[in-house]
């Protein structure tokens, strides 16, 4: 089953709880626009490549277009598709007055020099230039893409417009725009989404042991966080390898092993082991931050933990789900758990249209307020329908495009 046609099921559900106009049921199952883009890149060889890349447009009916740019080899239209469709329903869930859009290269950014990566980086916005704005639809990073990427991103566009626009893109260094807080804000705000649920349960974080999948900008902000905050960090992975310690380590000594590395494995405060197997370490919480379709009916009920906080996007595919639900394992969503990303895209935004910047204690508390509320929302959503997490993320979503689309009179 391809990434989107999981993310319609996902719909499906939601929508037998939400009873949306069938209108807009039609309507949240196709983007509203389609951009398939190639592009020439002269490397560093001399040779000259091309490289297919896309954004998706899915649905702007509370605000335009919001979504990040993924570098991958395996990046294609459908996993585009699905992730813009994603950042509908995330921005809905959260209340940020955006849409849902993303967007993806074909590409192994690894492969290519720091030179290669800019002129990569940079063709690819002047094809998609046209078609994005700060009122139209604002790219952010996603898997490989990084403050740097999005500062060529923002100065592509300044030539394209002949202007300074700093906020048709988000994830920008601090020196170009950007907004404090941004780089951790994924991280955080999965950590207040388990703060909240763990309080609910009446559970203190020194008891709560961890295990993190994907040790890029999500897994890495949220588990040394989260490790300040007292919990125990007991696994991470990477894409080569894994480290584990039961007792727990501290995660910033794994950030700094692998900033020297490469990788994770070799961490000396840990011992090595099998990356497939890091969503079964025996723990209370899993945290999958590496990409979709991770936890399977292949290995959903070889889970151990009790809570999946789902920082990736799509790691969960519907059978897996319903396995969690009879085993009584919680998943805190994607759409509401790694929200703090598009919620501080949305302060940068505003704070690069007023062109006055907050400090950090002003963006980590309006994070917190928003993600408390966002979980609160979704919570009384559930509790009124007896229906999972995520069922309730999707319904309130669904509900809340509803209503932007009746009052602008689409339906
Ligand atoms: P990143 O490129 O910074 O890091 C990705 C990490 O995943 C790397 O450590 C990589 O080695 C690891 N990885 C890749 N394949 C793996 C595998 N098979 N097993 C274990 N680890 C693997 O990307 P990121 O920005 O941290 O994004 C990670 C996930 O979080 C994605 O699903 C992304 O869509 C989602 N997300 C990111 C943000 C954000 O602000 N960066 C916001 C919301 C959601």
């Amino acid at each position: 089953m391809s990434v989107f046609q999981n993310a319609m099921r996902q719909l499906d559900t939601a929508a037998a709880v939400a009873k949306p106009d069938p209108s807009v049921l039609e309507a949240l199952r196709h983007p509203k626009r389609i951009l398939e883009v190639s592009f020439q890149v002269k490397m560093d060889d001399g040779s000259v490549r091309t490289f297919v890349g896309y954004r998706v447009q899915y649905d702007d009916s509370r605000g335009p277009f919001k979504g990040g740019v993924r570098f991958h080899q395996q990046t294609d239209l459908d996993e585009v598709k699905a992730l813009s469709f994603w950042m509908a329903i995330k921005c809905a869930v959260v209340g940020v007055p955006f849409g849902g859009g993303k967007g993806g290269v074909t590409v192994d950014p690894k492969k290519l020099s720091s030179t290669e990566l800019e002129r990569l980086s940079r063709a690819y916005f002047r094809a998609i230039a046209p078609f994005v704005g700060e009122n139209v639809d604002v790219p952010a990073p996603d898997v490989n893409t990084t403050p740097q990427i999005m500062a060529w991103f923002a100065d592509e566009y300044a030539r394209y417009a002949s202007r300074q626009v700093p906020g048709v893109v988000t994830g920008k260094p601090l020196a170009v725009g950007g907004s404090k807080g941004r780089m951790s804000a994924t991280g955080q705000g999965g950590l207040f989404v388990l703060d909240e649920h763990l309080k609910k349960e009446g559970t203190d974080p020194s008891s709560v042991t961890i295990a993190v999948q994907g040790f890029g900008n999500a897994g890495q902000h949220f588990a040394r966080l989260a490790h300040e905050r007292g919990y125990r960090i007991v696994a991470v992975s990477d894409s080569r390898g894994a480290t584990v310690n039961p007792a727990g380590f501290d995660p910033q000594a794994i950030i700094e092993h692998k900033s020297r590395t490469g990788a994770v494995a070799g961490f000396v405060g840990g011992q090595d082991a099998d990356p497939a197997l890091i969503l079964e370490t025996d723990c209370r919480v899993i945290v999958p931050a590496a990409l979709e379709n991770q936890l399977t009916a292949e290995n959903a009920s070889r889970v151990k933990a009790k809570i999946v906080l789902e920082l990736a996007n799509g790691p969960t595919v519907p059978e897996a789900d319903s396995i969690f639900t009879q085993h009584g394992v919680v998943v805190l969503p994607d759409v509401l758990s790694n929200a703090g990303g598009v919620a501080v895209s949305y302060f940068e935004w505003v704070q690069n249209r007023l062109g006055y910047y907050w400090g950090y204690d002003e963006v980590r508390q309006k994070l917190e307020t928003l993600m408390k509320q966002a979980y609160a929302d979704v919570r009384g959503e559930a509790d009124a329908n007896s229906v999972t997490l995520r069922q309730a993320a999707f319904a309130l979503a669904v509900r809340r495009i509803s209503e932007a689309r009746a009052a602008k009179g689409w339906q």
